[in-house]
């Protein structure tokens, strides 16, 4: 018997997928240069992380198109040829500066300074592409809402959305876009390889030990932060989050924070302009929530 590709991410592929996946293998190496790609994201290594997504996409056009390994297609035309297979009423990829960062990537190399754009052109670029062509090829049959884990899926749709359209008027860079992100992925794969928690807390040690020392840091950062809330963490999704708000933007009425730290994951967002931070405080705050915070600083 053949062995199933393993995957981290498409977690929830059926049998028939795979059965796909066995008559067609570029479509497998797609999927796993996919994962690969945003596992070097999560590292920061985002020049190498383009690499691999342009992988993901030649691969995925490999298996759509039904070409043999013996033939090296020329990448800008692959990439001309998927435009014209995506459907008519979505908008057609600008590929330029994807296509060339690629080639200077992988025949020459990279410095630090290549870092936000290969990110920038990674969330606005080549991920959206790879989830429309893939999602929409007649040949294909990848459901992406269905096998992608679903909080891996908001998180990715959430810093392509931030980096399309009129990215510049949120003022986050691409890499500080994908915070959350990274540390999602980061703490999926410490997941993988918790069994020495599960074993200490069977004994129930870790956990009251764990619980006293969230509360005296708890404690520490309410006492030197002024306005502080706790709330639900996008990623662990523990209300564990602890952030402080702004004082000038709470008169006018409004919800926003300058930094955080979430005592169960250690997800942390520095102060400054904390654009991501806001979008999910925002987006998880209940009209009544957001009221009652509001009259605790005396807002109404
Ligand atoms: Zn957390």
């Amino acid at each position: 018997m053949i062995e199933r590709p393993h995957f981290i991410f498409f977690t929830n592929l059926a049998d028939f997928q795979f059965e796909l996946l066995r008559k067609n293998p570029p479509l497998a190496s797609a999927l796993q240069s996919l994962e690969t790609c945003l596992l070097l994201v999560s590292l920061n290594r985002y020049p190498s992380a383009l690499a691999s997504c342009a992988m993901a996409l030649e691969s995925a056009w490999k298996a759509a198109s039904k070409k043999g390994p013996e033939k090296n297609d020329n990448f800008a035309e692959i990439l001309g040829d998927i435009n014209a297979t995506l459907p008519k009423e979505a908008p057609s990829f600008d590929f330029k500066n994807f296509r060339i960062l690629r080639n200077n990537i992988v025949h020459f190399g990279y410095t630090p300074k290549d870092d936000d754009l290969a990110a920038k052109l990674i969330f606005s670029i080549g991920l959206p592409a790879f989830f429309l062509y893939i999602q929409s090829h007649p040949e294909l049959h990848i459901d992406f809402i269905s096998s992608l884990d679903p909080d891996l899926f908001d998180h990715l749709n959430v810093v392509i959305k931030i980096n399309g359209g009129d990215a510049t008027s949120k003022n986050i860079s691409a890499v500080n876009s994908s915070l959350i992100l990274r540390h999602w992925i980061k703490r999926s794969l410490i997941n993988e390889t918790m069994w020495q928690d599960d074993a200490l807390n069977q004994h129930n040690l870790s956990g009251l030990i764990e619980f006293e020392v969230k509360e005296e840091l708890r404690k520490m950062i309410h006492d030197g932060w002024e306005l502080c809330e706790d709330f639900r963490c996008p990623v662990c999704d523990q209300v564990q989050l602890v952030v402080q708000l702004d004082s000038a933007e709470i008169e006018k009425g409004l919800i926003s924070a300058t930094k955080g730290h979430c005592l169960n994951c250690d997800l942390n967002f520095q102060p400054g302009g904390n654009y991501l931070l806001n979008y999910f405080i925002n987006r998880n705050l209940g009209v009544e929530e957001k009221e009652k915070i509001l009259k605790n600083y005396g807002v109404k």
